[in-house]
């Protein structure tokens, strides 16, 4: 939540007069919170209190705050000047900056598409809006789940698969975007906004360069800026400094809602795990039974590879998958073994731990993926030289076979 706060004090000075220099400073007396500092906060303020009423949130935080650093948009400055506010049909992507804290506050998917959903809807109740808003809310449970799992070190693959599991359920965005349809253009809608930010995540390293690439897109700087921010937040987390200046361009309201939603969702840990679009229990929940360890070797190319695992087809094969410190085989939302490897001195990585569910026991699966599902071509895009197969197939040591 304090992601998309940062990103929109960033983006602030740059909304109506946009930038593309990279290395523009982030922090300067020209910035300032705008409208989506305050609706993220009310949307919050609503939670700590227990209450699913956001639009009365949003309708007197903003009431609070009449006149922000850029202002209100027309139909929403109307909705917020009216006695009677109802929702006016838009699907502009001020559904998707404001909902971040919903998918901190809550582990469970269906909880959080329908409090997405309720963020939304008190203004921007067009279809477009509410997805929005949703697609958001998921991106960044989903992000939360898959720094658990890959304890905080993502590489490059690791966050295309996360954006790919984000977009499988929003299929109708498309996120293979070229830069020069979206940069210099500025679009305030759901539609043109939420693949966008999508799009950034997926070629951003760390939280700052997300944050940097959004506002120097010369888009909707500061709603870019917080809706990238809010799911870089949930990936990488936001370096102590720029949490520590962020905060103070805050009034101290805001700042006692941030600093105690913080400590009301700190320990709220994700349950589960999210594999190629499939929820998992979390393996720590599992009854894990210790094998007999067979004798199997790697080499490390094949160690690398296997370690990074791969899709299952639409068979739904078995699939090794890396969770913190172990690997796992898997199969449509069960988790069947669990292992390590370690690599020893002649250069070969040993398996050295091997732990069952119950009724897998004795079954030997990992030599089953490694010959029929390792070296298959995949559908996401990383294929083996299918001339290989053969080749690599052979070298794999497995209970002294060639
Ligand atoms: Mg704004």
């Amino acid at each position: 939540m304090l992601g998309a706060i940062i990103g929109d004090i960033v983006g602030s000075r740059w909304e109506f007069n946009p930038t593309n220099d990279y290395n523009f400073e982030l922090f300067s007396d020209k910035n300032s919170y705008t409208d989506d500092t305050i609706c993220t906060i009310a949307v919050a303020d609503a939670i700590l209190h227990g209450s699913n009423d956001f639009g009365q949130y949003i309708h007197s935080w903003c009431r609070r705050y009449p006149n922000p650093m850029g202002g209100y948009g027309g139909r929403f400055a109307q909705w917020v000047m009216s006695d009677n506010p109802r929702p006016y049909g838009s699907y502009g992507n001020g559904a998707a900056m404001r909902v971040s804290p919903v998918a901190w506050a809550s582990n469970s998917q269906e909880e959080i598409l329908h409090a997405a959903k309720l963020t939304a809807s008190c203004t921007h109740n067009h279809p477009e809006g509410i997805k929005g808003a949703q697609a958001i809310a998921s991106a960044i449970r989903n992000a939360r789940i898959l720094r658990e799992q890959y304890g905080g070190k993502w590489g490059k693959e690791e966050i295309r698969d996360f954006v790919r599991e984000t977009v499988w359920k929003f299929p109708e965005y498309n996120i293979d975007i070229q830069i020069e349809k979206v940069k210099n253009r500025f679009d305030e809608t759901c539609g043109g906004t939420v693949p966008v930010a999508l799009w950034v995540i997926q070629n951003s390293t760390g939280f700052e360069d997300a944050i940097r690439r959004a506002v120097s897109l010369g888009a909707d700087a500061d709603t870019l800026g917080a809706i990238v921010g809010s799911i870089a937040e949930a990936i990488w987390g936001i370096p102590e400094w720029t949490k520590n200046k962020a905060i103070t361009y805050l009034p101290e309201d805001m700042k006692s809602v941030v600093r105690e939603f913080h400590n009301r969702t700190k320990n709220n840990k994700p349950q589960s795990a999210i594999i190629y679009g499939v929820e998992y229990p979390n393996p720590d929940t599992v009854d894990w039974v210790p094998e007999v360890v067979p004798s199997l070797t790697l080499k490390e190319q094949q160690y690398k590879t296997f370690v990074r695992g791969y899709t299952p087809d639409w068979e739904c094969r078995y699939a090794p998958y890396r969770f913190k410190d172990w690997l796992y085989i898997t199969r449509s939302g069960f988790w069947l073994k669990k292992f390590c490897f370690e690599r020893c001195d002649d250069g070969l990585y040993h398996l050295s731990k091997l732990y069952t569910v119950k009724d897998m026991a004795g079954k030997d699966l990992i030599k089953t993926v490694l010959i029929e599902g390792y070296f298959k071509p995949q559908i996401y895009g990383w294929q083996y030289n299918t001339t290989n197969v053969e080749t690599l197939g052979k070298r794999v040591d497995v209970d002294g076979e060639e």
